[in-house]
């Protein structure tokens, strides 16, 4: 096989645009294309780190089972990953999750285990905690991306970089959200070593307890949100959030509105994490009083979602939308 016929030899390297259609106060706001990974996410810079360092120090041998808890992209990428190399893989995954990544897994030969969304860390039936318990029982190697090192690793010796590269070394601010914290953490460590003054914002949905913890160093009581893959209850091992200059809390509509906005805009079609993320994106940029060059992420791409946020009668269901059969975004309620 030539090198380029495999598709985790495709994994990052992937492009950086710049949005110019959204009003961005002074700022240039530009996104790194991370649906364009082969299994569809930012998640597959993680899962090839994570199974690469197993690989190496023998926790997985060939033939092994993979288990792992995901919102559904680290799934995916590791269900790409246990297909190129010859693994088995259980996934255990909040059945709050997209019909469309549930599928998608089952579709790849995956064993999903759905448990329970309402419960928190420490319950046997939080997703963490099950999946962890069911790597034990099945000798199976436990990815644990939420203590992983080899997580933040991925970002801070590849995203990081390339960042940096495409951008000629002018980053001005870099935004992002935490769900295990690993694109985040990584990219505090990378920047911190080549512009320490680059700014690192996060992006948090309401109801997560990360914004107000990078703010007042409490940890809160967590509520709930609709966006995927990002937002917390707790403070994941793995994630270092020292460096984070600024954090904004953006509601579920605003993150929605905000993706809908960057599809008939933009004509891109970006996941809902991708739309807090941008929402943060565009709040800081309009604070700013001097130009600055930002940089943010579509993690995923939307055609997960047009099931729900893309969908105006979910959005009606969901009461952020006030006329479902014209999709306005003055019709959007935050
Ligand atoms: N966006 C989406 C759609 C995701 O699935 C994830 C991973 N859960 C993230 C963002 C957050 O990435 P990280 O785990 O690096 O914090």
């Amino acid at each position: 096989m030539s090198r380029d016929a495999d598709p985790l030899n495709h994994i990052g390297n992937t492009p950086l645009i710049e949005l110019t259609r959204l009003d961005a106060g002074p700022c240039q706001l530009f996104v790194k294309l991370e649906n364009q990974n082969p299994s569809g996410s930012i998640k597959d810079r993680v899962a090839l780190s994570m199974i690469e360092a197993a690989e190496a120090d023998g926790r997985l041998t060939p033939g092994g089972r993979i288990v792992e808890a995901t919102a559904g992209n680290t799934g995916l990428a590791l269900a790409l990953l246990a297909i190129r190399r010859g693994y088995s893989l259980t996934l255990v995954i909040p059945d709050k999750m997209s019909r469309e990544k549930i599928a998608h897994l089952r579709a790849m030969g995956v064993e999903v285990v759905l448990t329970r969304s309402d419960v928190a860390k420490g319950h046997p039936e939080y997703y963490q905690d099950l999946a962890e318990r069911l790597a034990h029982e099945n000798g199976a190697f436990f990815a644990d991306q939420f203590n992983n090192p080899a997580n933040p690793a991925a970002h801070e010796t590849t995203t990081g970089p390339e960042i940096w590269e495409q951008m000629g070394g002018q980053v001005d601010a870099v935004v992002a959200g935490v769900g295990s914290g690993g694109t985040l953490t990584g990219l505090s460590r990378f920047f911190s070593r080549v512009s320490p003054a680059t700014d690192i914002v996060l992006a948090d949905p309401k109801g997560s307890i990360l914004a107000e913890y990078t703010r007042s160093g409490q940890v809160g009581t967590a509520g709930s949100w609709l966006v995927e893959g990002i937002g917390e209850d707790f403070i994941p091992p793995v994630s270092d959030l020292s460096r984070v200059r600024h954090a904004y809390t953006i509601t579920d509509g605003e993150s929605f509105a905000v993706a809908r906005q960057v599809l008939r805009d933009e004509g891109l079609l970006i996941g809902s994490s991708s739309g807090t993320l941008l929402a943060a994106a565009l709040r800081y940029c309009r604070e700013q009083t001097e130009p600055k060059r930002v940089v943010s992420f579509v993690c995923d791409s939307g055609n997960k979602y047009l099931s729900k946020m893309y969908n105006d009668f979910w959005m009606a269901d969901q009461g952020l939308l006030s006329r479902p059969r014209h999709g306005d975004l003055r019709d959007i309620i935050s």
